[in-house]
């Protein structure tokens, strides 16, 4: 099959998406065909690594990777932030000047804003970025007992299972410090149950994990403002919450850029659509991962539609249907690669034990989740999948 002329493909954000749809490209296209990452940060991070610093038992230089070695594989990383956005002509102006692409991925993921809650941002600690979870690491050692919450203000979030998860690890490093007794954990979210999307024998799951270790959790609480003297958590239905130590979940935002350019409506998420991650409306424009929004077909209850989690294996599997559908227009043909809504995530439970739950979103009539039991074999996964993802994709 003829190439045609060379083409150039721009990704906007070197994340979980874009590092992958960039480096399967990279492989998919001869090298007269451009390959340009535009990303504001020097590392990469997995999420799935911060609890681990959070919680002290790795610094923030032990699992940040320098993006500089997709530069050897041949892919043009731009290090600079991209300040607006034309989705019409697919091209952006950055803090490095403009680029204009034949094809453009947004893969910019969600932004965190604690500024979004009043008093939140005075007083609230967060695993949910590598600096908060830096400063947590420094916190927690000076903690010596109280009323621990660990509060979710709002949805969607990234990683469903992720605060679950820095509970029980919070509840497994109390232990092996002898304070548990002197420690009252508890977790307080938005969400009706845990992990919604993934079903009601998830959520009972994670429930029953908590009530093992006697964490209470409490439901539907939509958090208003919070008093960083009073040290309390206002919600809308009147009632509130005293804390002595806090840690949020930092609502999350569609970044600002993506706003701006009314891809997103403020508040929400880029709509794609569910198998082929394109923006309607827009020629050869795709959108993946967190900034992304996918409608799932099916519900578990009828007044209440669900979209896919926002989570790195989504963004992963996503990024790779794009790069495929690309390398074919490149060809002059089209693919028929479509996404299958289908990804997995590993939750720790403590005590070096994981468990993983395999999950098909698009199935109907209701997305389907299952999962083994927690063991020391899934924990080894865990780290085997991110070594894997790493050498895969960069270094
Ligand atoms: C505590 C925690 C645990 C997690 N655990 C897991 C897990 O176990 N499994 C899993 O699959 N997922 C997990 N996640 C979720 C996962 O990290 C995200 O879903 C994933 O990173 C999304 O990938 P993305 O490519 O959409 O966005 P990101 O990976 O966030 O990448 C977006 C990139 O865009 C860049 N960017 C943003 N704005 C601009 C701009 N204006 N100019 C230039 N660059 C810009 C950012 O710097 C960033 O590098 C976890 C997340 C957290 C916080």
């Amino acid at each position: 099959m003829p190439m045609a002329a060379a083409s150039t493909t721009v990704i906007l954000g070197a994340g979980f998406g874009g590092i992958v749809c960039a480096n399967a490209l990279r492989k998919a296209l001869p090298a007269d065909h451009k390959v340009v990452l535009i990303e504001k940060g020097a590392t990469f991070n997995f999420g799935a690594a911060k609890t681990w610093v959070a919680i002290g038992e790795k610094t923030a230089s032990d699992i940040v990777t320098p993006l500089e070695s997709l530069k050897r594989r041949g892919i043009d990383l731009v290090t600079a932030e991209v300040k607006s956005i034309d989705p019409k002509a697919r091209a952006v102006e950055t803090t490095s000047g403009r680029f204009k692409g034949d094809y453009m991925v947004i893969a910019l993921g969600a932004d965190t804003t604690m500024a979004a809650i009043p008093g939140l941002a005075d007083v609230a600690h967060s695993f949910y970025t590598l600096d908060g979870a830096s400063r947590l690491r420094e916190a927690l050692p000076k903690f010596t007992g109280g009323k621990l919450v660990l509060l979710i203000p709002r949805a969607p979030f990234k990683c469903p299972p992720g605060p679950y998860e820095g509970a029980f690890l919070l509840h497994d490093l109390f232990k092996r410090k002898e304070m548990r007794d002197r420690v009252e954990l508890s977790v307080v979210t938005v969400e009706g149950r845990p992990m919604a999307t993934a079903g009601p024998e998830i959520g009972d799951f994670v429930m029953q994990e908590l009530r093992a270790r006697n964490i209470a959790y409490l439901t539907q609480k939509k958090t208003v403002s919070v008093s960083p003297a009073e040290k309390k958590i206002h919600f809308e239905d009147g009632s509130s919450v005293d804390f002595d130590f806090l840690i949020a979940v930092d609502p999350h935002v569609a970044p600002k850029v993506v706003t701006d350019s009314g891809l997103a409506q403020p508040g929400g998420w880029i709509p794609v659509d569910a198998k082929t991650l394109a923006v309607a409306g827009f020629d050869n424009l795709w959108a993946i991962g967190d900034v992304a929004t996918v409608p799932l077909p099916g519900r578990f209850k009828p007044d209440a539609p669900l979209v896919l989690p926002k989570a790195g294996v989504m963004a992963d599997a996503e990024a790779r249907v794009v790069a495929k559908q690309i390398a074919a227009r490149v060809q002059g043909t089209t693919s028929d690669a479509a996404f299958d809504g289908k990804g997995f995530c590993f939750i720790e439970t403590g005590d070096m034990h994981a468990v993983k739950g395999e999950g098909s979103f698009f199935e109907l009539p209701h997305p389907i989740m299952q999962r083994r039991v927690p063991d020391m074999m899934q924990y080894e996964e865990k780290k085997k999948w991110m070594y894997d993802w790493l050498r895969e994709n960069l270094v």
